[in-house]
């Protein structure tokens, strides 16, 4: 009996004692060394030294015993010699065993295993005992490795027919956690060869249950038949697939009753190589605007499906695309932790380029499409841009759209700033629950009186995102609800004015930074804007914050301001003049009544509908 190298040893207690939930990868951890000894001898054979060997000979084979509780994989690759069965099995895979390790005591979970696979030892997640026959090519000589895991190994010699391995491994017994008996069911192991390993480019053969009429009679039969499809639509050319195809591997790999919105199947060659099929959902996936959604493309290399969620291939704010990465990587975890990773960033940056192109192209030409793109995800992007403080506003900002007050429509930040009047200094926006609560805003009349757009923000995320941006082509963002819109506002600054807003900033104390009269008002009698950075708005928004009460309460800085144009105005007039103790009750249902067309909660209905009632007296 051969002791593991100490390394090993430490990596098989690992899986021996595994906790990790998906067991089933050892199905693709030992095909896909499968489909590499074939290939080793397949490429022998085309540079010469081997000869009479065919692509069509190679073939994996999957045996399951439910009897004897064991499970045989097979290949005829390249096979080893004794020498390599002691070298290959008996060290774990040589450079990367180190980090392996060393990542595994920090994070003490065994997440690795499904990120880039373990190889051979995974077996032991399953199997108490494993058995490992195999001959190699041109040598007459087979060998059986014997190993029960913990103890070490034994390495004697062995008869078998023909080149290659064939791997049986004996079940665990099954436990009230784990059902090891399920590896031995013909239709689970057809969907896991499905799920890890259907484009190995080798068929993975296996015997299944067929139906036959025989004399008139239904009769079970088994056959050998192909389960892998072998060639992956993502490699097969564009112009050979059609939507349907598309559409139909879309819903069968995401669990999607609907077709994707957009299908983007795209291929990069140079500085990063891969091939990617990505797919945007025509909705969100029910749980997408919650923590429990989980970003990530499933990864392939070669072939072999490595994770089916890697999540540094798309940032946060692509995080609604569904797909795949096939990349010629080897990530297995004999490379450098650290080279896959940065190979992993460069194919993340390129993946997101070309989503972004993408939509940008649909924003230009298909605009109803991009339409109700937006309604679903368009929230996500402008997340995206107040994300880390505005980092990736060069990436999003031209693929948001807001809808426009003048033009009744969805409309980008250029398109605005096309649009925008000669003398337009701003890009003028306005806060509110509904485009049209917006609408009616009395600050809003005054901006489009003047003859410029107003873009409507209802979303809460939409004015912290803008504060992100800032400017969009040098044009500085400007609250409708701001202290200074850059409209001429001229009021004759009489005595009389001075005393009367005097007055009512003292009735309204602290209510108000200031109250201040205004020329440009149209219907509504009085409006409240905001000094400073904070907006009214944002004071609604992170008021109904769960984390901010009572004394944290947020407080924007008002003023209220009193359309001279309208008869109110009279009214306040002659109350300054004839009963002071009246105006001081008119100035807070004004102040009230802007804060209901504001959307603002009052604090007290009922001394609002009392003041009402005592002014009609
Ligand atoms: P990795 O595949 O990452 O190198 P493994 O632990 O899976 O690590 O396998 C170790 C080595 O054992 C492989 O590199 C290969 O040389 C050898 N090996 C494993 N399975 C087979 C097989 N079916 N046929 C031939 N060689 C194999």
């Amino acid at each position: 009996m051969k002791k593991f190298k100490t390394e090993s040893q430490r990596v098989l207690d690992l899986m021996i004692n595994s906790i990790y939930t998906h067991k089933e990868i050892f199905i693709r951890e030992l095909l896909s060394n499968c489909s590499d000894a074939i290939d080793k001898l397949y490429y022998k054979s085309l540079t010469g030294g081997v000869s009479g060997l065919s692509r069509d000979d190679f073939a994996i084979e999957i045996a399951a015993d439910k009897e004897n509780r064991t499970l045989k994989i097979s290949d005829n690759g390249i096979g080893m010699t004794a020498e390599e069965l002691d070298n290959n099995l008996g060290v774990i895979a040589r450079s990367g065993s180190l980090q392996f390790k060393n990542e595994n005591e920090k994070n003490d979970d065994v997440n690795i295993i499904g990120q880039f696979g373990v190889g051979f030892y995974s077996a032991f997640m399953v199997a108490k005992k494993v058995e490992v026959l195999s001959k190699a090519y041109g040598s007459d000589e087979a060998n059986l490795w014997v190993s029960n895991g913990s103890d070490g190994y034994e390495i004697k010699k062995a008869e078998k027919d023909g080149h290659g391995t064939e791997i049986t491994l004996y079940l665990k017994d099954d436990t009230d956690e784990d059902y090891y008996g399920k590896f031995l069911d013909e239709y689970e192991l057809k969907d896991l060869i499905r799920k890890y390993s259907d484009y190995i480019r080798y068929p993975i053969k296996m015997a299944v249950t067929k139906y036959e009429e025989k004399d008139g009679k239904e009769e079970e039969v088994k056959e050998t038949a192909v389960i892998n499809s072998m060639t992956p639509l993502w490699k097969k050319n564009k112009n050979e697939i059609t939507k349907e195809e598309y559409d139909k591997f879309y819903k069968d790999m995401f669990y999607d009753g609907e077709a994707p919105l957009l299908t983007i199947h795209t291929s990069a060659e140079g500085a990063v190589e891969y091939k990617a099929l990505l797919f945007i959902p025509a909705h969100p996936q029910y749980n997408y605007y919650s923590k429990g959604y989980e970003k990530g493309l499933r990864l392939y290399t070669n072939g072999v499906l490595i994770t089916d969620m890697c999540k540094d291939l798309l940032p946060d704010y692509f995080s609604f695309v569904k797909g795949l990465v096939d990349s010629e990587l080897t990530l297995n975890i004999s490379r450098e932790t650290i080279q896959h990773n940065r190979q992993l960033q460069k194919i993340e940056k390129s993946i997101e380029k070309k989503i972004k192109s993408e939509l940008k192209n649909m924003l230009e030409n298909d605009r109803e499409k991009y339409l109700e793109f937006f309604k679903a995800f368009g929230l996500q992007l402008k997340y995206g841009i107040y994300e880390n403080w505005g980092a990736n506003k060069e990436m999003l900002q031209d693929l948001i759209i807001f809808r426009s007050v003048k033009e009744d429509k969805m409309v980008t930040l250029s398109e605005y700033v096309k649009n925008m009047a000669v003398d337009q200094k701003y890009i003028y926006y306005s806060t509110g629950s509904s485009v049209e609560a917006i609408k009616a805003l009395p600050q809003v009349e005054k901006v489009v009186d003047a003859g410029y757009d107003v873009l409507c923000m209802t979303d809460n995320v939409d004015e912290f995102a803008v504060r992100f941006l800032g400017t969009y082509e040098e044009k500085e963002f400007r609250s409708v609800a701001g202290e200074d819109i850059g409209i001429k506002d001229e009021v004759e600054d009489t005595d009389e004015n001075k005393a009367v807003t005097e007055f009512m900033k003292e009735a309204l104390g602290d209510k108000v930074a200031k109250v201040k009269l205004s020329s440009i008002l149209k219907n509504h009698p009085v409006c409240l804007t905001s000094e400073g950075e904070l907006s009214i708005e944002m004071e609604k928004v992170l008021n109904s914050m769960p984390n901010v009460q009572g004394d944290n309460k947020i407080k924007a800085t008002k003023v209220l301001e009193i359309n001279v144009n309208h008869p109110v105005f009279e009214t306040i007039k002659k109350y300054y003049a004839e009963d002071k103790e009246k105006l001081k009750t008119l100035s807070e249902v004004l102040y009230d009544q802007a804060l209901l067309i504001e959307g603002v909660t009052l604090e007290s209905p009922t001394k609002y509908a009392e003041q009402v009632c005592s002014l009609l007296k």
